[in-house]
């Protein structure tokens, strides 16, 4: 796990995948639960696992810091790259905790869109 973190971290010269902002490298970072930041660099998977296929399931990986992580929650990766980028110049920080409002925003769209999906359906 720590291993593929730090082939990821390698590949994208310490950049998060979403915010392009400078991750803590996993050789350095302090072990333990108590010292986890938001600047550490996460793994994350861009194509939601159901939709994974033999041909994509390769590069379906990327750095991603936590801070991006821990918001994007089930966003879709693109969608949360957009996000992320608007917020980018609004004030939330590269490699950082996303602040409240922010949260809110996010979930906000997650719900409308699971409610767009199920209206679908009916
Ligand atoms: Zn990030």
């Amino acid at each position: 796990m720590r291993k593929k973190r730090i082939a990821l971290y390698d590949a994208q010269r310490g950049a998060c995948a979403i915010c392009d902002g400078e991750m803590v490298d996993p050789r350095t970072e302090p072990q333990g639960m108590n010292n986890i930041s938001f600047a550490s660099c996460t793994r994350d998977h861009v194509i939601p696992k159901v939709r994974v296929t033999e041909e994509n399931k390769h590069d379906n990986s990327k750095g991603v810091c936590r801070g991006c992580n821990n918001a994007r929650g089930s966003m879709d990766f693109e969608e949360f790259l957009r996000v992320r980028k608007f917020f980018l110049k609004r004030g939330w920080q590269p490699c950082t905790k996303a602040p409240k409002d922010v949260r809110r925003v996010i979930s906000a769209m997650v719900l409308k869109k699971r409610l767009e999906r199920r209206s679908c359906l009916m």
